[in-house]
Order: structure tokens, then sequence, then C-alpha cells
């Protein structure tokens, strides 16, 4: 099979809103719900993914659409309940009609989340068939080059607890933390790099063939404007995108730019 990039040409690419903790009210998350459909209607080439805080999926599931806009998790606990105070379960996610899962966000990585926890969570995501979408990336590059240690070590933490036939469901987002919510995205050469670098690693780990079915995406500030290169010229499979995916012009822009081919 052709690969591009490392990875399968034909595998759909993949653009994920991550709202945080916005917006405030049902109302405006279903208003900017629906501008997200419209966008995802329009590209069906696109598998759009939105994971809205969890107060509001069940609302939202209503609206979503098979196939080519589904809701992800923010978050989730690694066990299937008990007294777990303030957490979520992957069956609750489940039950909601949630299809993925972010894990490891750097935002709550700093918190308390440690790679231990975040394979604990990979291993339960899985478990109940919820494809977690693994969050890795550094704090600073430094000039030695040891974020590149960094990452590997968050990827081989993750991956010791997914069977090489559950790789195809796994999402690795490299999201380095100087990048989130700061306006300033990684330049389209250390995409680029990072994304080579990681299939690097993941043919260390798995091999080669295995290495191509798992999915890369990019986040980190991207926005309209930066996404068609950070797409086409990267072999990033599409992106994370915080504060541009409560914007609705912003978001459609970014999901129209990963539906075109790249200029000729
Ligand atoms: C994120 O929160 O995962 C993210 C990438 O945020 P932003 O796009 O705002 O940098």
């Amino acid at each position: 099979m052709v690969e591009w990039w490392g990875m399968s040409k034909n595998t759909t690419p993949l653009v994920i809103a991550n709202w945080k903790m916005n917006p405030q009210t049902i109302a405006e998350a279903k208003k900017t719900f629906l501008a997200i459909r419209t966008a995802a209607k329009k590209h069906s080439s696109v598998s759009v993914v939105v994971a809205p805080p969890a107060v509001f999926i069940s609302e939202l599931s209503k609206l979503s659409l098979a196939g080519s806009l589904t809701l992800a998790g923010q978050a989730m606990h690694s066990a299937a309940l008990g007294a777990h105070t303030g957490e979520i379960s992957p069956t609750m996610l489940k039950g909601l009609g949630v299809q993925m899962v972010i894990i490891g966000h750097s935002e709550r990585r700093a918190g308390y989340i440690t790679d231990q926890l975040v394979a604990d969570k990979v291993a339960a995501a899985l478990k109940h068939k919820l494809t977690p979408i693994i969050c890795v990336g550094e704090s600073v590059r430094d000039e030695q080059g040891n974020f590149f240690l960094t990452i590997e070590n968050q990827i081989a933490a993750c991956l010791k607890v997914v069977p090489a036939a559950r790789l195809k469901d796994v999402v690795i987002a490299y999201e380095p933390i100087w990048a989130i919510g700061t306006g300033k995205n990684a330049s389209v050469e250390q995409v680029h790099e990072m994304k080579l670098f990681i299939i690097k690693v993941l043919t260390k780990l798995v091999g080669r063939k295995k290495a191509a079915v798992v999915r890369v995406v990019y986040g980190g500030s991207v926005k309209a404007a930066s996404a068609t290169d950070l797409y086409h010229q990267t072999g990033m499979h599409g992106f994370l995108v915080g504060g541009a995916s409560l914007v609705g012009k912003e978001f459609a822009g970014i999901i129209q730019a990963v539906a075109t081919p790249p200029r000729a």
C-alpha cells in the first residue's frame, strides 16, 4: 500500500475541537456545535470530533452526526465505577455515544497526571471501545534536543498498554505545551520534524508496518490561516484545536484547509 509521510494515504483526516471549560451555557454550546456541524457536513471527507465540557455531552449527542461529526470526552478516569468524586468513567462516556477521549492533556498533566496514570487511562479507554487521543508534548525546547526524549518516553509509556491490533484505534496528539493557548504555533519545520521523529519512535516500538496505522495530529494555537501549511507540509494527520474551535468561522476554516487538496 502507498504510504504518505509514514501513513496510509487513504486514512481519513481528523480535526478535533477541545472546548476546554467553554462555553458557559448549553445554548451557546448548541450554537457553536451546529456551526461546526454545518462545516462537517460540507467536508465529509474529514472526521470532525468535538470534545465539549462533560455536562453538555448528553444534549449535544442528540445533534451529532454518525460518521463525520462525533463527540469526545476531555478526560476520563481509568476505573469503570467507584469512589472517585468528580470523575467520569469510560462506561459513562460510552453510554452517551462518545467515541473518543482526550487523555493526558497538558493542562491536566500539569496537575497530577503521571505517565503511568495516562497509560492506565489509555488501557481503560481501549477496553471500553473509546479511541484515546493521547497528548504528548514538551514544555520547552532545549538547545540540546532533550525534549525529543520527553516525547519518546511519553509515547513508550502509553504504547506498552496498547495491543498491536488496537494501534489503529489510537491517536497521538503532539501538543508542545509552549504552543498551547499562547497564539504561537510550532513552525511547519518543527511540526514536520516531530512527525518524522514520532514515526521513528513508533517504528522502534512496534515496527514500521504497525507504526503506519497510528494517527498523529498536531495541537497548539492552530488557526484557519496556519492550518493549510501545518497540514499539507508536515505529514500530520489532522489537528487538535483549542481556542479556535470555539469560533465557528475559524474552526470551519481549519476543516476546509484539511479537506482541500494541496496546491499543485
Ligand atoms: C488544546 O487545548 O489542546 C490546544 C491545542 O489549544 P489551543 O489551540 O488554544 O492552543
